[in-house]
This record gives structure tokens, C-alpha cells and sequence, in this order.
């Protein structure tokens, strides 16, 4: 007995150490990352950045720049932009670097490394004005992707953000909008925030309803006549539809970045949008006819419905992110599909609008799709897209419409067999309850489960059906 007695307690005192050292060393002990990004002067075209690791061990250390872009299905070459990679041993003795493979530099013993950006050539080569920063007289902004590396293994621990601007000009982060001081909890946050600054941009608190969501902010550059009063309306409008939709939100502010661009060459592409953990930013045609009050209200809602799918509730692959290369993912239908159903479901005001707006964004889509897409199951069509979404977007389109039917499907079934007591809106609400509870992917064959749960409707062989080829 004695010696069971002391054996438990030898494994007792090792737990106790185990948790007071912080566990399976997730980092939560560790003093944050520092990351200072300076862009000091006006008109300068390039942005400089230091990454400190304090207190860290002396070990060999690699920096990476991101490549793969998060949930933008595809990669740019942002490694190619960054120039002048100067590391500090912890005692600020310089050390050498050395290119490595892929978007990576040895930097030994590295407890500082710093860098500058060419964020004018980047505008230059990535014909995708989504997926770059840029610089304007009076303004400028920063995807944090695209300018933000970090050093590799050390991708989950906290991080304090510093930002230098010129003098006077006001500076928007998207991870506090309001201009607390800013903190990630590791670097996908810091990655996936940007920051704005500059007279020339114009940021406002958007009134919303209820009052009592978590606030809004509109962040506007435009090139052209813009009417941030009617932008406001419609974010406001977006922002409350959404939010009534899925009940709850899961952050803490959100911010709509809109940027009225005049296109930089016939090369460049305009009129998409990205989606964030608690933004979304646009880059849309000066040039261009401008968006109707609905198209503009469903493009804020529709990336706006992403900060809850697939950003808080996804299919395999989505997290952890792999930063080097665009990773695989099948469920892209879901993510695409179903959040941009849940805008269509909750901005319609009508079912002949919802019907036309099913119309006009995915059975027209199915319509025209070319036969060797529509052969491809579903799941195999996304694997495609997770990197050709945007550039064959003959391939987005069709993934995105095909998960948005089934979708549509489902919310009928459930509509109709519960005599409009539930919809697919609960279906998604629990989900999105079951991912937050268990911090994991679901398995596509999980989905008609949890809907099932929700709403007591089968809906396992309208899943099946859509995964299938088209016929
Ligand atoms: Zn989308």
C-alpha cells in the first residue's frame, strides 16, 4: 500500500510540474514576440521591420515570409519583395545570413532579425490587388502576410506590435481599431490583421443594431468620389444582418477596409475581397461602373460571413496554416459556398429575391460550368481550387456554387419538414457551437450528423448527391 501510496504521489508532484511549467509547452509562459514595423516618411516605397525574440535560448533559427495566402486559395511570391535581412545575436552582434530553400533565410543564433519590404514592386508583380500592400502620397497599408514574417517554430507564441508612421498621420490596426495597444495571440492573428494610416484615409465608428454588438469601424481610401456615408449604410446593414443571423459573434470588433483604387496597369484585377478574423479588406475599380446598393451590401456581407466560416468553424487543412505553399483542402465548397449562402439567406428580403439571388451567383454558374469541371466530384474540385481558385476562376466559381446549391438544398428541406419551425441557420448555429467546443475540423461525413442534431432533418443524401459529379 505504502508503495502504491508514494508512487501516486511521485506521479502527482510530476503533473503538478508538468502544469507549472505551462504544459505541453504551447508557449503561454514565454514573453511575446516583438514585431516594430516602421514606415516613417511619406512617399517612401518600402516599410522596414524588426521581429524581436526576448529572452529566447540560443539556438539555429530560420526566417520564413509567408507565401500561401490564408483562405485566399493560392500563393504570391512576397519572399521576392523583402530585401536587407540583417540578425542580431541576443547581445546585438550582427550575424551572418543565408538564403534558404523556398521563402526562408538562415539566420543562427538570431535573437533579432530585420528586414525591409519593396511594397512598389509588389504592387508592381501581384496582378491580384487583393493580395498586396501599398503606398500613395498620404497614404498607405500593410497586409500583415505580406510584410510580417516570422521565426520558424515559434509561430504560436503572443505578440506586441509596434507601428511607426510619418508624423501626424493617424493609424488604423485591425487588431484595435479603436487604438489600444495591439497584441496577437500568435502569429496567424498578426498575419491575417492589416493596418491602415495617412490623412488620406478616412475611418469612422459605424452606428449599428442592436448597440450592444461588438463595434464596427469603416476604413476608407478612395482615388475617386466616394460617399463614405452611403459605405457606412451599407457595412452597417451587412454587419447587422450577419450578425442576427449567426447569433453570436465571435470577435471582439470588426473592421471593413474599402479601397477605391485606380488600377495600376490593364493587368491588374479589382472587385475582389478577403476575409479576416475580425476584418475584411477590398480593393475595388475607381475606374469602374461602381456596385449596386444590394451587390455592395452582399460583397461586406458575404466576406464578413467568413470571420464565422470558415475562420471559426472549417473542414480539414484550414489550421494549423502551412505558410510555405497553399495547402490542399476539399471542403472548399463548404466554406465558400455555404458562407455566401448564409449571406444570400440573410440579406434577402424575399423568397423571389432569395430564388434570384441563388440564381445570378450559383445556377447560373452550373449553367455554363465546362464538362471536365462538371465531371470532377466535388471534393476533387476543391482540391483544385485551393490553388486555382482566383486564377481559373471558372474553378471558384463552380466550387463555390455547387456547396451554395447544396446548402440551399438542405435550408428547404429543413424549412419544410419542420413546417419553418428550424432552418438551415440553426444547422449552422450548432455547428459553429461544436467547433468552438472542440477546437477541431470537422469530417465532411460529420455534417448531415450535426445538422441532424440541430434540426432532427436527415440531410446525409443531399450532401452526397452534390459531391458527386454533375450530371
Ligand atoms: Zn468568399
Amino acid at each position: 500500500m505504502a508503495a502504491t501510496f508514494m508512487r501516486m504521489l511521485i506521479l502527482l508532484s510530476l503533473l503538478l510540474c508538468l502544469f507549472a511549467s505551462g504544459g505541453t509547452g504551447r508557449g503561454e509562459q514565454r514573453p511575446p514576440v516583438r514585431y516594430l514595423l516602421s514606415y516613417t516618411a511619406p512617399r517612401i516605397t518600402s516599410v522596414h521591420l524588426r521581429i524581436e525574440l526576448p529572452g529566447a535560448a540560443t539556438a539555429t533559427r530560420t526566417l520564413v515570409i509567408p507565401r500561401a495566402v490564408p483562405m485566399g486559395y493560392g500563393e504570391e511570391p512576397y519572399d521576392q519583395f523583402v530585401g536587407r535581412v540583417a540578425a542580431f545575436d541576443p547581445g546585438g552582434k550582427p550575424l551572418e545570413v543565408a538564403r534558404g530553400d523556398g521563402p526562408r533565410w538562415r539566420v543562427g543564433p538570431a535573437a533579432r532579425v530585420e528586414y525591409d519590404v519593396d511594397l512598389a514592386r509588389m504592387e508592381q508583380q501581384i496582378h491580384d490587388a487583393t493580395d498586396s500592400s501599398r503606398v500613395r502620397p498620404g497614404y498607405a497599408s500593410f497586409l500583415g502576410y505580406s510584410v510580417f514574417g516570422f521565426f520558424e517554430g515559434e509561430e504560436a507564441r503572443a505578440i506586441e506590435l509596434q507601428i511607426e508612421a510619418p508624423n501626424g498621420w493617424p493609424v488604423v490596426s485591425t487588431l484595435a481599431p479603436a487604438g489600444a495597444s495591439l497584441r496577437a495571440e500568435d502569429f496567424y492573428a498578426l498575419a491575417d490583421s492589416q493596418i491602415a494610416m495617412g490623412p488620406a484615409l478616412h475611418v469612422e465608428r459605424v452606428r449599428v443594431a442592436p448597440a450592444t454588438s461588438p463595434p464596427l469601424y469603416l476604413a476608407l481610401y478612395a482615388e475617386a468620389d466616394a460617399d463614405p456615408v452611403r459605405l457606412a449604410r451599407l457595412a452597417g446593414e451587412a454587419y447587422t444582418k450577419m450578425m442576427a443571423y449567426f447569433g453570436t459573434a465571435p470577435f471582439f470588433h470588426y473592421t471593413v477596409l474599402l479601397e477605391i483604387l485606380k488600377p495600376v496597369s490593364p493587368e491588374h484585377e479589382y472587385g475582389f475581397g478577403m476575409e479576416h478574423l475580425e476584418s475584411f479588406h477590398s480593393t475595388l475599380d475607381a475606374s469602374g461602373p461602381g456596385m449596386s446598393d444590394l451587390g455592395l451590401t452582399y460583397h461586406i456581407a458575404h466576406h464578413m460571413a467568413h470571420a464565422w466560416i470558415p475562420k471559426r468553424c472549417y473542414g480539414e487543412g484550414y489550421f494549423p496554416f502551412r505558410w510555405d505553399a497553399a495547402p490542399k483542402i476539399d471542403t472548399i465548397w463548404f466554406s465558400e459556398g455555404f458562407a455566401q449562402y448564409a449571406a444570400i439567406a440573410a440579406l434577402a428580403a424575399s423568397e423571389e429575391q432569395r430564388q434570384q439571388m441563388l440564381e445570378r451567383r450559383f445556377r447560373s454558374v452550373l449553367q455554363e460550368a465546362a464538362p471536365e469541371l462538371r465531371r470532377l466530384p466535388l471534393r476533387e474540385l476543391s482540391v483544385v481550387a485551393s490553388t486555382q481558385y482566383a486564377s481559373d476562376f471558372r474553378i471558384g466559381k463552380l466550387t463555390f456554387s455547387r456547396g451554395g446549391l447544396m446548402a440551399a438544398e438542405m435550408d428547404d428541406r429543413i424549412r419544410t419538414e419542420t413546417h419553418g419551425e428550424k432552418s438551415l441557420r440553426d444547422a449552422l448555429r450548432h455547428l459553429m457551437a461544436w467547433s468552438a467546443a472542440h477546437h477541431r475540423a470537422f469530417r465532411i461525413e460529420e455534417l448531415s450528423v450535426r445538422f441532424r442534431e440541430a434540426t432532427g432533418v436527415e440531410t446525409r443524401d443531399i450532401l452526397e448527391r452534390w459531391l458527386a459529379p454533375l450530371n
